[in-house]
């Protein structure tokens, strides 16, 4: 068959019951201006799009024009938000199709900030440019990082103001995701869809990201362990480069392990394990060290959701729940641990290691440090002279991750060579990020191209990064994140 410009669009999602969608084409905008293209994602995905046709680009990334063939959807689901449970779906979103790759990998291309659909609730459907510019940046900086996320394709501006404290511009992201399955549609189903929905939906999400458990014996189990693995294996991944996601709503959390939605989120610079800067996080339920726990709480939806394919018998149903959940300390401890001798260069395992890196963790704590400085100045010779490594509590500890080094079973070398590889010389930083964010907004994304670029190869100190490396701006404690719409 033919595919023009390599769009290979499917949908296989539609083979569910219709509840779980309703099919929608996005509201054309007046005037949209293509304004990032991602040449490589494009290319990964088998997409030959012709990059100078700028206008084309733009018809075709803001839902203007819709490549044959295909029909929109927007998905149903629902979500505890903050801990209160609702019926959600796509507000502002439409799925244009499943792009097989030539590897035949299939991923998600959706549109976000598209127009209103069944499911917008109150809300416009449209999103503002400066939120959209972050989550391209980081959603791309976090790929970098090689942590799971979904990715960004294209940026149009529409043209548009959207009404929001102010008028702003608008803009709609190209999102690309292996799929956009959530906690919530799992929780939608169980609430909406009756046995035999939950069921289908279990079997699509398991043929689609877990195919290795359709021939266990109870397949549903092998998912929910499945999940819990890849998303404790996320978690930690976060808190290894300080990552706050800001909004660990279940619709929030998806089932293939990806990080998704990025709104109020941030990376740490000063470490703290209260660290939070999501302006409608004000009890702090997501703040760093929350992450943790609330990602348990999160995947405890899950099992609950899964209840009815668990065990025929319900009592013995919330056993292997519970048992499942209980796993998640388990995984958890064991991808942070591993993540952490990485970062420390440590080879092999000592039950100390534990105890050696929560050492450095709580003198971070008390001297109020740079979380990602400080695991590159450990990889120099001497660390850096100042008060905070001067201190005895600091020398204490080196002392004790130097002895600890000399127990490896690889020379010094090996050690400084792991540690260049798990520690970024650069992240998205909140200050470089608002300053590109702004300028973007402000018609000029130069700023944004520039760091874009600088954090495309975060392990390295290269010439694009060099100015990120060197600056000396204080982080700005009252930082604020906003919900990002
Ligand atoms: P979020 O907090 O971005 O994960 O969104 C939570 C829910 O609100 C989802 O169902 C979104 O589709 C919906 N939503 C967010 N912003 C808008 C908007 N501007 N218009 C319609 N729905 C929205
Ligand atoms: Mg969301």
């Amino acid at each position: 068959m033919n595919h023009p410009h390599g769009l290979r669009l499917e949908n296989s999602y539609t083979d569910l019951p219709e509840q779980f969608f309703t099919r929608i084409n996005p509201t054309p905008v007046s005037e949209p201006k293509l304004l990032l293209f991602n040449t490589n994602l494009a290319k990964s995905l088998g997409i030959d799009l012709p990059t100078n046709d700028k206008e084309m680009l733009a018809q075709l990334f803001s839902g203007n024009t819709l490549p044959e063939d295909v029909s929109p959807i927007a998905q149903a689901y629902a979500g505890h938000q903050f801990g209160h449970f609702s019926i959600l779906g796509d507000g502002r979103a439409h799925l244009i199709g499943e792009q097989i790759t030539p590897d035949d990998k299939r991923f998600d291309i959706q549109l976000k900030g598209s127009g209103p659909t069944p499911y917008s609730r109150n809300g416009d459907g449209r999103a503002a440019l400066a939120p959209m510019l972050r989550e391209y940046l980081i959603s791309e900086a976090m790929h970098a990082l090689k942590i799971p996320t979904t990715r960004s394709l294209a940026l149009v501006s529409t043209g548009e103001p959207v009404i929001r404290s102010s008028l702003l511009d608008g803009a709609i992201l190209t999102r690309v995701a292996s799929s956009h399955l959530r906690v919530g549609t799992f929780e939608y189903a169980n609430a909406t869809q009756g046995l035999e929905g939950l069921k289908q939906l279990a079997d699509y999400a398991i043929s689609r990201h877990y195919p290795e458990f359709i021939h266990q014996e109870n397949p549903y189990l092998g998912f929910l362990k499945g999940v819990i693995e890849r998303q404790a294996k996320l978690v930690a991944a976060w808190m290894h480069v300080g990552f706050i996601h800001g909004v660990m709503n279940t619709d929030n959390m998806t089932i293939s392990g990806e990080t998704i939605d990025y709104g109020p989120c941030a990376f740490m610079d000063i470490f703290s394990m209260g660290a939070v800067f999501s302006s409608i996080d004000s009890h702090g339920r997501y703040k760093y060290g929350s992450q943790v726990p609330a990602a348990q709480w999160n995947l405890a939806r899950l099992a609950d959701s899964l209840i009815p394919l668990l065990h025929k018998e319900t009592a013995k149903a919330v056993k292997l729940a519970e048992v499942a959940i209980e796993g998640y300390s388990k995984e958890f401890n064991h991808a942070w641990i591993s993540g952490m001798r990485s970062k420390l260069g440590l080879f092999g395992e000592e039950a100390e290691d534990f105890s050696l890196a929560q050492g450095l963790l709580d003198w971070m704590q008390n001297s109020k440090v740079d979380y990602t400085r400080t695991f590159r100045d450990l990889i120099q010779e001497n660390v850096p002279e100042n008060e905070a490594y001067n201190s005895p509590e600091f020398q204490n500890w080196h002392i004790l991750w130097k002895s600890r080094l000399t127990r490896n079973s690889r020379p010094l070398k090996d050690s400084f060579c792991l540690m260049r590889d798990s520690n970024p010389v650069i992240i998205p930083n909140n200050n470089y990020v608002e300053e590109a964010l702004a300028a973007g907004e402000g018609g000029d994304l130069k700023p944004f191209l520039a760091l874009l670029e600088a954090l495309k190869n975060p392990f390295e100190e290269t010439v694009s990064n060099e100015v990120y490396r060197n600056q000396t701006t204080l982080p700005n404690p009252n930082y604020q994140t906003f919900c990002g719409t």
